[in-house]
């Protein structure tokens, strides 16, 4: 792991104003200016992946009041940040301990805010890389200096640790390290230390030291002669020279305070692997590391490397565990408990514990639950963590496109890290628990390679027990981990992933079963989440039904959830503020936010407390709490003129209704397609433009005997955005009911929906989402569904109540869709299905 140490090719950067770090040394930067601030925040407090804590640090000159980066001094120094403290209160004020590790020359500024990152070219070797022969050409001077620097320590008192390991240093550091750490410990001005730092050859970085050292030494002969001198004389002036020579001392031996501690910590380590019962081969690699780290001087980056690798060995739970609670009976009654509806799910979450429990192994597909956010995927998964007994972890899959991201970095870099499964590990610190992997169908992939043919590895039980992790470099056993995935979609899982897993399709909710969550699970949880209790605020059926109908309009409950959110919130502000007044003062904040109280009118009670009574949240109040309606109905407004219709969609997010417009003008028969659509939904497009030309007598469109329907005519249409993304073909009746009824000048009912693919021929094709997208037509207020003939089956999915409200018709044949879509539908067209059908070969 010694060879092959780069700096990363762009670093962000700390610039400090009159400060110069040297290669090697340490040095505390109080973080001050808004840039530098800027870069702690987001870059080191945020990020504590790879790399986020090696940063470039410029110095830029003191005398210069510019704010810009063009007074930047154009060599800086790579540096490792060993530690921020600091606080955030009364405002936030951090300062850094960084060590310095190599030159660089700053190539280029990429991004000026909110902080610096530059190209940078590294200019010299990072400690450890070096060896003898680096200054095996360097002659006298060398020597001379080695020399000098053993004549400053013999000044010191040898008898103070930091002194005896800067002797220590002295001896074992390769002689072309010493100008640098000498000029960072030996009294210098801005301008003598950025002559150093601009030597980036070393001998000329010797010349340009030696004169500091031997000024150094020479102060420090006459401090000390004076020192002696006062033991025989009274003179105050020699007394200050006493009081600085001591105030000197301490400046130089604090500049090596900061690796002090190192000698316990080793022993602290030690202490740590005793008691952490690695297993044989990984206490085989972690006493190896530390018999390395005992005999490594503390300035090398290496050091903190090798230091924070055993930490996480010591840190792992690679023998202790939580012990498992498996009774089914009691997980059902947890399941029931915490989650209302999802039945199809939780029978299959108790038949697999079930499954365990008369095996007791975890082989066997691993449960992934798809289905729209805010449905309770998450929810059930720490569920299901909580029956067990055992800990719960949540890994976000989301944008991650590097396998190191699920595997780790090697350790050749500086500031690598493990991967998220031994990171999770180490928090949660029992080697059993529940990991969710959170949004399986968003991995992405990168040049880095691909993380789901790592996931893969960590999934496959036949591997997972030898599980080894890039930057630990000793295999895990992650066979004891159960894992549980969550998705959208599963149209952009990864095949093998999609095919180590059982999918558990978790749809939206209705409207009623939304009622329901909100009634006994999400107030519940809000107001205890904001300390409120039943007794302060009650929110009535009615008002989360206005809630659900006119402020959310989403598959799950995540919305709904924010909004009963909001309403604890502006009732704990009320709650807060009126405790401790008079039933007068109440009164008066209850009229600003016209939260109805029942009425407490009673004289007698003036000068006490009131009694706390419920705040009720009716509609007038939670209109001033959210704001206006977000939600009114459009339907049947939108569907007042010819060529608009409803057309469902499904996307990632739950079913869609959306609606599709077209217009006619002149032109010269150009079909222009605008919104969001692939290609697939252009072929549609196409295809329903040329059934409708082809039966354009049927639908009643006049036309002159002998032309064709585009002559002289473009037609625009258009999805509107709210639609989102869809790629599907499901969008192609609506696009002939559009098209017919801007042609034939006549509205599409205002109360229907419609979902359907289509050939060239006028059949009508079964399409995906059913029950998603009958629920989002049932959210929007449509009273009728048309759906394919041969997607009749999914309707038992679909529940009752809502089967109840909403009227299907079956199509099998586009003039069925057409015949249901327009009120008195096309008598015409009735004749011409019966004659093509009997045709029909299909
Ligand atoms: P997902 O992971 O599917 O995006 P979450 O699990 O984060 O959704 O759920 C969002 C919120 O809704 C959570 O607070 C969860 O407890 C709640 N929730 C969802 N479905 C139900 C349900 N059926 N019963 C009770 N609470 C639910």
């Amino acid at each position: 792991m010694s060879s092959n140490i780069s700096i990363p090719h762009r670093l962000p950067l700390l610039v400090v104003s009159g400060g110069v770090l040297l290669p090697g040394s340490s040095m505390r930067i109080p973080v001050n200016t808004p840039r530098n601030m800027n870069m702690v925040k987001s870059r080191i407090l945020r990020h504590n992946t790879l790399s986020s804590t090696v940063i470039g640090v410029v110095p830029k000159d003191p005398e210069s009041v510019k704010d810009d980066l063009s007074s930047l001094h154009p060599i800086g120094t790579a540096a490792v940040v060993v530690q921020v403290t600091g606080t955030n209160w009364p405002k936030p004020a951090y300062s850094l301990l960084v060590t310095g590790l190599c030159r660089f020359g700053l190539e280029s500024i990429v991004q000026e805010s909110p902080y610096p990152v530059a190209v940078v070219n590294q200019l010299d070797k990072l400690p450890g890389e070096d060896n003898e022969s680096d200054s095996a050409g360097l002659g006298d001077i060398a020597d001379v200096f080695r020399e000098q620097a053993n004549a400053l320590v013999e000044l010191l008192d040898v008898t103070i640790p930091v002194v005896k390991k800067l002797k220590r240093l002295l001896d074992s550091l390769p002689v072309a390290r010493l100008p640098d750490i000498f000029t960072a410990i030996i009294k210098a001005s801005y301008n003598e230390k950025i002559k150093v730092l601009d030597a980036v050859d070393v001998e000329a970085r010797f010349r340009k030291t030696l004169p500091l050292l031997e000024r150094q030494i020479e102060g420090l002969k006459l401090l000390r002669q004076t020192k002696q001198g006062h033991l025989n004389t009274k003179d105050p002036h020699k007394n200050k020279r006493v009081i600085d020579f001591k105030k000197e001392l301490r400046k130089l031996q604090r500049n090596f305070n900061e690796n002090e501690n190192e000698v316990d910590e080793i022993a602290e380590l030690e202490q740590k692997l005793k008691s952490a019962c690695l297993p044989e081969h990984a206490l085989l690699a972690a006493t190896k590391e530390l018999k390395r780290l005992k005999k490594m001087p503390t300035a090398l980056p290496e050091y903190a490397i090798t230091r924070t690798y055993l930490e996480l060995m010591t840190e792992l739970p690679w023998s202790k565990s939580s012990k498992d609670v498996l009774d089914i009976s009691k997980a059902r009654h947890d399941l029931d408990e915490d989650h209302y509806g999802l039945e199809k799910l939780k029978k299959r979450v108790i038949e697999y514990l079930a499954v365990r429990q008369l095996k007791n192994t975890l082989k066997g597909p691993i449960l992934c639950f798809v289905g729209p956010p805010g449905v309770g995927k998450t929810s059930v998964g720490r569920s299901i963590a909580q029956t067990l007994g055992r800990t719960f972890h949540r890994i976000s899959l989301g944008g991650c496109c590097d396998q190191s991201d699920i595997r780790g970095h090697r350790r050749t870099y500086i500031g690598s890290m493990p991967g998220r499964i031994i990171h999770g590990l180490k928090l949660v610190g029992t080697n059993n628990p529940v990991f969710l992997l959170d949004e399986i169908d968003k991995l992405g992939k990168s040049l880095q390679g691909d993380p789901a043919s790592a996931l893969l590895e960590v999934l496959d039980p036949e591997q997972n027990n030898t599980f080894t992790d890039h930057y630990l470099n000793v295999p895990f056993d992650l066979s004891q981990v159960l894992f549980i995935a969550t998705a959208n979609s599963i149209s952009t899982i990864p095949a093998p992933l999609l095919d180590r897993m059982e999918v558990i399709h978790v749809p939206g909710y209705t409207q009623e079963e939304k009622i329901e969550i909100a009634m006994h699970h999400l107030i519940s949880k809000q107001l205890k989440e904001h300390g409120l209790s039943a007794e302060q605020l009650q929110i009535p059926q009615d008002t989360v039904k206005l809630t659900i109908s006119r402020y959310t309009r989403e598959a799950g409950v995540r919305k709904l959830e924010r909004k009963l959110g909001a309403i604890c919130r502006a009732v704990a502000v009320k709650v807060a503020e009126s405790h401790p007044k008079t039933v007068q003062d109440s009164e008066e904040k209850k009229d600003l936010l016209q939260i109805k109280k029942p009425d407490q009118g009673n004289d007698v009670l003036e000068m006490s407390h009131p009694p706390d009574m419920p705040i009720v949240i009716d509609e007038l109040a939670l209109k001033d709490i959210l704001g206006p309606l977000i939600y009114e109905s459009e339907m049947s407004e939108r569907l007042s003129q010819p060529g608009v219709a409803v057309g469902l969609a499904w996307t990632a997010m739950g079913g869609e209704i959306m609606f599709v417009e077209a217009t006619r003008m002149d032109g010269d028969g150009r079909l222009t397609l605008t919104g969001q659509l692939g290609d697939v939904m252009k072929e549609s497009a196409r295809l329903a433009l040329n059934w409708v030309r082809s039966h354009a007598v049927q639908c009643g469109i006049e036309t002159k005997p002998g032309t064709d329907l585009m002559e002289n005519t473009d037609i625009h249409v258009h999805f509107p955005a709210g639609a989102v993304g869809k790629d599907g073909p499901s969008a192609g009746v609506t696009i002939v009911a559009v098209l017919v009824s801007i042609f034939t000048g006549r509205c599409v009912r205002s109360d229907v929906a419609m979902t359907g693919e289509l050939t060239l021929r006028g059949l009508v094709l079964p399409v995906g989402g059913i029950k998603e997208k009958v629920l989002a037509a049932h959210r929007a207020g449509i009273k009728k569904v048309i759906i394919p003939k041969r997607n009749e089956k999914d309707l038992v999915e679909v529940p009752q109540n809502i089967q109840k409200d909403i009227e299907f018709s079956l199509a099998k044949r586009l003039e069925d869709v057409l015949q249901q879509a327009f009120e008195g539908g096309f008598p015409s067209l009735k004749e011409a299905t019966a004659t093509i059908s009997q045709n029909s070969k299909l």
